[in-house]
């Protein structure tokens, strides 16, 4: 990407038009369709969608049937933590090459996940099913039934396939293979004010802060699905009384399963910013109906405000009036940044989300403020038009976005999955706000060409500075 390409330069693609939206323009806005031929979309394909969903599990051996490339493009991929088991960080994969595209992997699977089950032990083996794997049809459901009869070792199929669909078809693979393992544990001892946090992945251990905090007003986390998770919390968790759903995205279809089969009720929640984990607390104390319950939620709220505000005010000084970018994964996450950034005295001028629903747009648009550019599904060149066209000051995303940040000389903070700082709840609000700060006021963005070179524009008779 040529640095000194003006905003104007860049041209949205026609088959695109309609997935950009500015507040206030009044006309239509389309989402939740496949990606457009040319367009290249920031979306991750469906194999890696189920990869990331399922990771966490750290007692399970999870094991790619597919090329090495499919493994190693998304080997470790969060930075979800583990109390226990490490065995979720190894990335095992069959390897397959021309000989079982031609003669079939079956054979090459089977021997595979005899030997590394007999090996590591694990709880239970997710077998991911690749491009290829689709086009050669093996037959992983009755290797996988065949296995598990050998070795008593639940082995898993997760039919993803990255062709598939979207990234979102791969968050349905995961979520109907972590089902498999529900209620196939004993309930016996579960608290009456119980929970089970959904699409919370523990990175950098925010699995153990929300946690903490749900345990000291009284209420009881069966599983946290997947960070820091545990097959047996799979298998039990249908006693717990209540779903919280945070990344909605990729877990609301095993919120709903759980809902039909076993009549849990689901809320959706979010634990970023002061204000939305405040808000997932009282809604988790009100769903039960005790006093003491919301008073402790109350306490605990006021402490630990109390405790981080002062921080907040401070990075708000100097960040006031500052324009901010952002792109992420689902639309939860969206809502509660621009929220978080409002707190930081931080305007969202640009946001997008790979996977939202009409549902989850209608509210963005909402909360975001006139003139707001809202993308869904968005390329690199969209984004770099519209973080020039508004000159922000930081961009916030993921691993696939912090280089066009950094080649426009665009501040960035990470919000995504490889991150290594916990930024959830109270204490994750001030993490976040100094992770802001150290960037978008870092001094080297003067030095960057947008701020230090004359911008350059074309108009009818040639070049002009
Ligand atoms: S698109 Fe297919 S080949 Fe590429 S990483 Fe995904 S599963 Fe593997």
């Amino acid at each position: 990407m040529n640095t000194a390409t003006t905003p104007e330069a860049i041209q949205v693609l026609t088959d695109r038009t309609d997935q950009v939206w500015t507040k206030g323009s009044g006309k239509a806005f389309k989402c939740d369709r496949k990606s457009t031929a040319g367009s290249v979309t920031q979306r991750a394909c469906a194999f890696c969608g189920s990869r990331v969903v399922l990771y966490p599990i750290a007692d399970a051996l999870h094991i790619v049937h597919g090329p090495i490339g499919c493994a190693v493009y998304n080997w470790d991929i969060r930075g979800a933590m583990s109390s226990g088991p490490q065995l979720h960080r190894n990335s095992f994969s069959t390897d397959l090459a021309e000989k079982e595209v031609i003669f079939g992997g079956e054979k090459k699977l089977k021997e595979s996940l005899v030997e590394l089950i007999e090996y590591y032990k694990p709880k239970a083996a997710f077998v991911y099913s690749t491009c290829i794997v689709g086009l050669i049809g093996d037959d992983v459901d009755a290797v996988c039934k065949s296995v598990t009869q050998v070795t008593g070792v639940d082995c898993i199929p997760v039919d993803s396939p990255g062709f598939k669909g979207t990234k979102k078809s791969g968050y349905q693979a995961a979520c109907e293979a972590a089902f498999k393992l529900v209620g196939t544990g004993d309930t016996g001892g579960i608290s009456k004010y119980s929970i089970n946090l959904l699409g919370e992945f523990n990175i950098a251990g925010e699995a153990w802060m929300i946690r903490e905090y749900f345990e000291k007003i009284g209420i009881e986390v069966v599983a946290t699905i997947t960070g820091d998770g545990r097959v047996d919390d799979l298998r039990r968790c249908h006693g717990a009384a209540l779903n919280l759903v945070q990344c909605s995205g990729s877990m609301t279809h095993l919120a709903k399963k759980l809902k039909e089969d076993y009549g849990i009720p689901m809320q959706r929640v979010s634990f970023f910013g002061f204000e939305d984990t405040a808000r997932a607390l009282y809604a988790a104390a009100e769903y039960f109906g005790d006093e003491d319950l919301m008073k402790r939620a109350q306490e605990l709220v006021r402490s630990e405000i109390a405790k981080y505000a002062p921080t907040l005010r401070a990075y708000k000084k100097l960040l006031k009036g500052k324009k901010a970018a952002l792109y992420v994964g689902g639309a939860f996450k969206a809502f509660s940044l621009v929220t978080a950034l409002r707190t930081l005295g931080m305007q969202t001028v640009l946001a997008g989300t790979q996977t939202g629903s009409a549902e989850d747009y209608e509210q963005l648009k909402e909360i975001c403020d006139p003139g707001t550019v809202i993308v869904d599904d968005s390329n690199p060149l969209e984004l770099a038009k519209f973080v020039l066209e508004k000159d922000v000051d930081l961009f916030i995303g993921g691993v696939k976005e912090r280089p066009i940040a950094f080649k426009l000389g665009v501040a960035f903070c990470d919000h995504n999955h490889e991150r290594k700082i916990p930024l959830a709840g109270f204490e994750g609000m001030a993490h976040f706000a100094d992770e802001v700060a150290r960037s978008a006021l870092s001094p080297v963005w003067k030095f960057a060409p947008r701020r230090s070179l004359p911008r350059v524009t074309q108009n009818k008779e040639g070049v002009s500075a």
